[in-house]
């Protein structure tokens, strides 16, 4: 694999990027051999800046649904973007895509849209507290909310006063969630909780149902906002808000990454229990108008009720859980599959400082296929039952090359220090 192109980018960015790439696809974080640059996106595919191409288990994290460039989306992006974006105000898209969200999340009765998850989760927050006019936000320790000072998961730059009044409960611990809400008696605000349990370098889980039951009893008694987190599952456990199919509705609930198939939108939904706090909050953004992904959007939300894209991600999820579950067991090696199977995790048992886990991606992209060592995947429409009998035999011959080398694997500076941590 050629990496020329992306050694020299890697040099020029030290220089005028701090660390070069940040956040969450820093070098420091990923496996030495992977790719910091693309250059081209199509489909279920990926090419670097060197032209390397990759079967893309990432998805952009999140926000590529139907597939790169969907022809669809791009038409209508591309129209809209003609007739006008950032306006000195919204389009009548803005209101249609309220409605058109309004309808398909049940819970919801409104909308407001802004441009990244952190926007939305921040502004249901603020709308919770507005709300209630109370102050505690409980949140599930270890979930990823955001990267602003109340959410972030570095304490780097944060102060106490920023993290004041958000404490934390265990996801599907009913009595840590019982306890955090005694906790803040009078004063509680608002529950976040993601749609099913998707922390970072963590095996997954799904949301027991009595939890989640527990958490809308719970808001229900003491008034606090119930919020659920489906910017990163959004739409890919369901054409309505992730928690519909357990039956509990909340009264918030936070949207972003893939509903406009990657373009910058984001947004929050809300009941009419929200709906003064909400109207009474100042919040906005230059690019919160932008008519272009409202576009986008409507085309995606429209494809997503027109088509089976969801029963063919789970279809594709579902047979390669079971391909890759028997290549690893062929192998020996303690493979670990969670979360659902459109959006699965794979880590190896007794890997504590990931060094295994590492090595078998690494000989995954080798081999053409993009998956992440410890953080969640996403599938897309456009992948197809090919795309599985691909990866499942790269694999193969991964999971041979990581027996092979077993014994001189090395674990990860920087994620090994920050697991043990
Ligand atoms: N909440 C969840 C569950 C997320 O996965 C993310 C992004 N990974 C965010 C919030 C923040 O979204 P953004 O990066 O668009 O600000």
């Amino acid at each position: 694999m050629h990496r020329e192109t992306d050694r020299d980018l890697r040099d020029r960015a030290k220089k005028v990027l701090p660390n070069g790439v940040y956040g969450h696809q820093s070098t420091a974080l990923l496996p030495g051999a992977y790719p910091q640059f693309f250059s081209k996106a199509k489909g279920a595919y990926l090419w670097d800046a060197d032209g390397n191409k990759y079967l893309d288990f990432m998805c952009a994290y999140g926000p590529n649904l139907l597939g790169y460039a969907d022809e669809r989306v791009n038409k209508a992006a591309i129209e809209q973007l003609a007739r006008g974006d950032a306006m000195t105000g919204p389009s009548s898209l803005m209101v249609e895509l309220a409605e058109v969200m309004v309808d398909m999340v049940s819970h919801a009765d409104w909308a407001m849209f802004c441009k990244n998850g952190t926007d939305a989760t921040t502004m249901a927050k603020t709308i919770a507290r507005a709300q209630t006019d109370r102050r505690v936000i409980l949140v599930a320790a270890g979930a990823y909310h955001g990267s602003a000072p109340w959410c972030t998961p570095r304490p780097a730059g944060v102060i106490a006063d920023d993290r004041a009044f958000v404490e934390t409960y265990e996801y599907n611990n009913i009595e840590s969630l019982e306890s955090a809400v005694a906790a803040a008696g009078d004063d509680l605000a608002a529950v976040f909780a993601a749609p099913f349990k998707h922390d970072a370098f963590t095996a997954q889980a799904l949301p027991d149902p009595a939890y989640a039951q527990r958490a809308r009893a719970l808001c229900d008694e003491t008034g606090a906002m119930l919020i659920v987190d489906d910017i990163r599952a959004g739409f890919r456990l369901a054409r309505d808000c992730s928690w519909e199919a357990i039956g509990v509705r909340p009264d918030l609930s936070t949207w972003g990454k893939s509903f406009a198939n990657g373009l910058p939108i984001s947004a929050l939904l809300g009941a009419d229990r929200a709906r003064k706090g909400a109207a009474s909050i100042y919040a906005t953004g230059s690019f919160w108008f932008s008519a272009v992904p409202m576009a986008a959007a409507l085309e995606t939300l429209k494809i997503l009720r027109e088509t089976d894209y969801l029963e063919h991600i789970v279809r594709l999820g579902d047979y390669l859980r079971e391909g890759l579950d028997e290549a690893a067991s062929k192998a020996g090696l303690p493979f670990n599959q969670t979360g659902p199977v459109q959006m699965p995790l794979f880590l190896f048992d007794d890997d504590p400082d990931f060094r295994i886990g590492f090595a078998w991606s690494e000989a995954m992209l080798r081999r053409g296929i993009y998956v992440h060592p410890w953080h969640n995947m996403f599938f897309c429409q456009a992948m197809s039952e090919h795309d599985m009998d691909l990866t499942i035999t790269a694999a193969i011959e991964a999971f041979e090359d990581v027996k092979h080398n077993m014994q001189t694997l090395e674990p990860h500076p920087v994620v090994a220090k920050m697991v043990s941590s």
